[in-house]
């Protein structure tokens, strides 16, 4: 059987699901049997490859790095699962939405909350520019799973990708259909969806 290509993306999160990920413990052992990993943080990557065939993607989209990453991971992978709360939600990266837009949290982070030399950073330095609002990944891409949790248990992430590896279906819990009794997020069609049907990667 053909390995298959496995990545993880890096957005805007906390890094916190990618070390959930590396909880699975020995089971990394059983995945690294199956699958190549093609392009992550926790390897030596710089580009996004073509013919990915699942991707975990991490955090939500917070400025225009992410949203160009995100129309590249989309595509150039068969299966996008949004991969822990800031993907599935915006959850902790999207707070900042209540200031009202990318210049109002600049002036908050840089220059009122500074030392008086404080001085927002040029959008055309290193520092990516901010969008106005963070967006959960669904909000623009489509996506084929949603694995919520704040982190997402090692051994839920374990589960969803035994099953998408082997292209069978995943049927979650209902606590893990709700966020905060906030109901089930949508896919880019608009349907309730928390459930993977994607055939197997081959
Ligand atoms: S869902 Fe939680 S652990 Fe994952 S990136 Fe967001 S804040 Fe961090």
């Amino acid at each position: 059987m053909a390995r298959l290509r496995l990545a993880t993306v890096w957005l805007g999160g906390c890094s916190g699901c990618h070390m959930s990920f590396l909880d699975m413990d020995e089971y990394l052992l059983e995945l690294a049997e199956i699958v190549d990993v093609v392009f992550s943080p926790l390897v030596d990557s710089k580009t996004y490859p073509e013919g990915v065939d699942v991707v975990l993607v991490e955090g939500a989209i917070c400025n225009v790095e992410h949203m160009e990453m995100i129309h590249r991971v989309r595509s150039n992978s068969r299966v996008l699962i949004s991969f822990g709360d800031c993907a599935v939600t915006g959850n902790v990266s999207a707070i900042r939405n209540v200031l009202g837009g990318a210049l109002p949290v600049l002036k908050c982070s840089y220059e009122e909350r500074s030392d008086p030399a404080g001085m927002i950073p040029s959008p055309n330095d290193i520092v990516p520019q901010l969008l106005d609002r963070v967006v959960p990944v669904h909000a623009v891409v489509k996506v084929d799973l949603f694995l919520p949790g704040c982190p997402p248990s090692g051994p839920m992430i374990r589960t969803a990708l035994e099953k998408v590896l082997a292209g069978e279906t995943i049927d979650l819990m209902e606590h893990h259909l709700s966020f905060g009794g906030y109901g089930r997020p949508r896919n880019s069609e608009g349907s309730s969806t928390a459930s993977s049907s994607s055939t197997a990667p081959s």
